[in-house]
């Protein structure tokens, strides 16, 4: 049954709630993106240039952080910062790099990708980010670093990693895919370096593919550029086997000009998140529980748990709500990992909330109408 009107008729005529509408999103800009688009068409110039130069300084400001690099993509951007790792001599082939388990594939691949090796942590069950608890309990003598995820745009547990870390000599790095305009806590919110993501339906959302690695390390940064281009310093000249992954002049360009917006579209996710956690009530459904810190979440994701999620996805779907699943098949699970040592992880807590996690819908221009309607939907499911 759907939400019902006071008159006890199914208000079925009542418009969808997109899971996120890109398009409306993007609508916000639409004048200037197109502007910045043709500027940069006419400067003749699209690869690696002044927009992309531009954009990695004004996201250095935004990350508080003294490098970016301009990446293809976040799963590039997390392989080069942990190549480089490897080319500074910090890590060494077979490493192991501890993971939370519950995270996007891209995390894992990243790792096994440059010859390294994901050591599967469970995440904490209210956060669902690594703690502190969760990575020790996996270490071995081969554990030479932990990548943290920020998981649905919420900061992990740094500074408690971090002390982990300064303690057995090990490197923290993040993947802040999620968590684009997170506020760092003194500049403790990366560790050595972090991977950023700037996939169309990210917080920050380029028109296309896009990427960056932050970090303070000069040394880092300088390989990192060095690596998404041939492993080329100067022209002609390769010191490194690197690749070919850079952030498009034409993408730099768009991200300029949706950069600026990124604070406030944060804002108005917290503010929606505020309203959820203050309106859905339901014994069948778990909230996620905002940090004490508003400015270490950016809410990428609103993520619920409940035991009877197809049924709740169900429910939704008739009320005109669309929902998405983050993830429905952890990494180890995945075909790609059958046959690996990965798929013999004892992951319990993983393996749950892949089946019990379901996403609201969230987002910069989704309007109070919407939330009130996702609001009802989820009070009203089996009642
Ligand atoms: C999106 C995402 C990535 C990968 O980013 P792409 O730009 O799609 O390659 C990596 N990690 C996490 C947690 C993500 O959400």
């Amino acid at each position: 049954m759907c939400v019902l009107d006071s008159s006890g008729i199914s208000s079925t005529a009542m418009e969808k709630v997109p899971f996120l509408d890109l398009s409306s999103v993007n609508r916000c800009y639409s004048d200037r993106l197109k502007q910045a688009a043709g500027d940069a068409i006419d400067s003749g110039w699209m690869i690696l240039g002044d927009q992309v130069e531009a954009f990695e300084s004004e996201f250095t400001s935004c990350c508080a952080a003294r490098h970016a690099v301009g990446v293809g993509t976040g799963l590039d951007a997390l392989a080069l910062m942990l190549r480089a790792q490897l080319v500074l001599g910090r890590l060494k082939l077979g490493d192991e790099v501890i993971v939370p388990a519950n995270t996007y594939i891209a995390t894992v691949l990243a790792i096994s990708s440059c010859g390294l090796v994901p050591a599967l942590a469970e995440p904490e069950a209210t956060t669902f980010n690594l703690g502190r608890e969760e990575a020790l309990r996996v270490a071995t003598e081969k554990t030479r670093a932990i990548l943290a995820v920020h998981l649905y745009g919420r900061l992990a547990p740094m500074r408690q990693l971090g002390a982990v870390c300064t303690e057995r000599g090990w490197i923290l790095m993040s993947d802040a895919a999620q968590a684009a305009g997170v506020a760092p806590l003194a500049g403790k919110a990366w560790g050595a370096c972090a991977g950023f993501s700037f996939y169309p339906a990210k917080n920050l959302g380029a028109l296309g593919d896009g990427g960056a690695v932050v970090t303070d390390d000069e040394e880092l940064a300088e390989v990192v550029r060095a690596l998404r281009n041939y492993g080329s310093r100067k022209k002609y000249e390769n010191e490194y086997s690197g690749v070919n992954s850079r952030l498009d002049e034409i993408q730099a360009a768009m991200l300029r000009v949706k950069l600026p917006g990124l604070a406030a579209d944060n804002q108005y996710r917290r503010q929606i998140a505020t309203r959820y956690a203050a309106e859905i009530s339901h014994p069948s459904v778990t909230l996620p529980p905002a940090p004490d810190h508003p400015e270490e979440h950016v809410w990428h994701l609103y993520v619920v748990r409940c035991p009877r999620r197809e049924e709740l996805q169900k429910h939704l779907d008739a009320c005109g709500i669309e929902t998405l699943i983050h993830y429905p098949i952890p990494p180890h699970k995945q075909r790609a990992y059958a046959g690996t040592a990965l798929a013999q992880a004892n992951l319990p807590l993983t393996e749950q909330l892949a089946q019990e996690v379901l996403s609201l819908p969230i987002g910069p221009t989704q309007t109070d109408e919407q939330a009130t309607q996702v609001i009802e939907a989820v009070n009203s499911f089996g009642r």
